[in-house]
């Protein structure tokens, strides 16, 4: 039986669905004005093997994932314009057409690190009527306030009703001390109550008008509104980093309990963050390393390119519930570790069976189903495979034997928990990344010579590497301590 923790209730608990056989979820998806980074993969890469796992216990799943897309100001209140905006004057483009342009690429890096699309990918932006009816519940059951052209939850109403800050375990003292937004501060009656719909201000370049104002809707209405509409006004699972405890998901169970009289969520799952050398990720320490980065290995923390199976092999050696420091030593040991499960794979494969059995197999089924079914266990699934591969790797070097119907389960074990839950590609990954490193290793050494050439004022050799590579589709930058390159 499959347990997970809710972060509700704090505690494990047995996963009954509401409707028997099938599970409503929903997970933050990414806010897209920028390329995903390793703290996306992460949510992206547990909620998938949970997705993966619940069809393989035969449920029907619908697997709701967002698409932030609409400015807010929240996220960005010092510097006083939302980030989509931003980028798209910086850029001179239609805001749509960067939501588009970032789209693209987080499905290009999901399809990558094997992250299967979910059911529904709602944006924001495409939701903006039944968000606007949504606070307009709110209002008329009196949890809300006009002010100002901008709609805000009135928090102090809605606490006197409902126990706010439950999920976070605040309660509103710590929250007037650390609401660090300065944002719409003299509309509001308290600093804690957060906006519902927002007024544009004249450089705000993505609104809709509404009964209030010419605006657009507060960051955690998007999610309520997506969540009870394609999945009813109770569900299942609602999933996201830790991050988003508070305020996120804190204002989503208000907004819910607000509107709807009741808690839309019956399990609160998420995942825990993940360090960089120890430290937060962040801009001030400048380290969000993008999955590009990764995959082409251009950029100062790494040591070389890592595959994306490296990276979700990586993310699945720790339970998704503690933290993650990230370091190249570490993805290094990771690579080395998925080497040997590739290894061992291909060897199974390839085995030959006996009339008996003498290598030890042990009961693998069992230990990476119960390891699922405690709360998504995968290192424990990771290690029952590293056990069972010592005794593929006997047989191989012909120290021992297999029958063939243990060799038929060992193989099904292997495709069921390693390719088809966890969703590692054991087969074609091993060859893609020495091709992969080969080749990244070969741009290299020619862009070093053409560095040197520059060096020696070679100016000849220098275009001619440059020409030719940019004709066959790289993007050639020079920086201060050498070159990138990207394709
Ligand atoms: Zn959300």
């Amino acid at each position: 039986m499959l347990e997970i923790y809710n972060s509700l209730t704090r505690q494990k608990e047995i996963f009954k669905p509401l409707h028997e056989g099938h599970v409503g979820m929903y997970v933050c998806g990414p806010t897209v004005y920028g390329d995903a980074h390793l703290g996306h993969a992460r949510p992206a890469i547990t909620f998938d093997v949970l997705y993966r796992y619940l069809q393989h216990l035969g449920y029907k799943v619908r697997y709701v994932r967002n698409i932030t897309d609409v400015g807010h100001l929240e996220h960005d209140a010092d510097e006083g314009e939302d980030k989509i905006a931003k980028k798209a004057r910086l850029e001179q483009l239609e805001p749509m057409e960067v939501v588009q342009y970032y789209t693209n690429r987080y499905h290009r890096d999901m399809a990558a690190l094997n992250v299967l699309p979910p059911s529904i990918e709602p944006h924001a932006s495409g939701h903006i009527i039944e968000q606007i009816a949504f606070v307009q519940k709110i209002l008329d059951k009196g949890y809300a306030y006009v002010s100002n052209g901008s709609v805000y939850m009135d928090v102090e109403k809605y606490a006197k009703d409902y126990p706010y800050g439950k999920l976070s375990g605040r309660n509103l003292n710590d929250i007037v001390t650390e609401t660090r937004e300065l944002d719409g501060q003299a509309e509001k009656k308290h600093s804690y109550d957060f906006a519902l719909w927002k007024k544009a201000s004249p450089e705000h370049i993505m609104h809709w008008p509404s009964p209030w104002s010419e605006g657009f809707p507060g960051w955690h209405m998007e999610c309520s509104t997506m969540g009870t509409k394609y999945l009813g006004e109770q569900f299942d699972i609602h999933g996201g980093g830790l991050d988003l405890i508070f305020p996120h998901h804190e204002a989503e169970i208000a907004q819910s309990c607000a509107a709807l009289g009741k808690e839309s969520v019956h399990y609160w799952m998420h995942n825990n963050m993940i360090t960089i050398a120890g430290k937060k990720m962040g801009k001030s320490y400048n380290n969000f390393i993008t999955l590009e980065q990764f995959f082409a290995g251009n950029h100062e923390l790494l040591s070389k390119p890592f595959g994306p199976m490296v990276i979700r092999f990586f993310i699945l050696q720790a339970h998704y519930r503690s933290t993650v420091d990230f370091s190249s030593e570490a993805l290094e040991a990771a690579e080395k570790g998925l080497q040997r499960l590739q290894e061992a794979y291909s060897r199974l494969l390839k085995l030959q069976p006996s009339a008996k059995t003498s290598v030890e197999i042990g009961e693998i089924r069992t230990c990476c189903q119960e390891a699922m079914d405690d709360d998504l266990n995968t290192p424990f699934v990771i290690a029952a495979l590293f056990d069972s591969a010592k005794a593929i790797n006997i047989v191989h070097d012909g120290k021992g034997t297999i029958s063939e119907a243990d060799l038929n389960e060992l193989r099904d074990v292997w495709k069921t928990y390693a390719i088809d839950i966890l969703g590692l590609r054991l087969e074609e990954q091993g060859a893609g990344d020495e091709k992969l490193k080969a080749f990244s290793g070969a741009i290299d050494l020619l862009l070093g010579i053409r560095l040197q050439a520059k060096q020696n004022k070679d100016w000849g050799t220098s275009d001619k590497i440059r020409n030719e590579l940019t004709a066959l589709g790289f993007q050639i930058k020079d920086t201060k301590d050498g070159f990138e390159w990207s394709i």
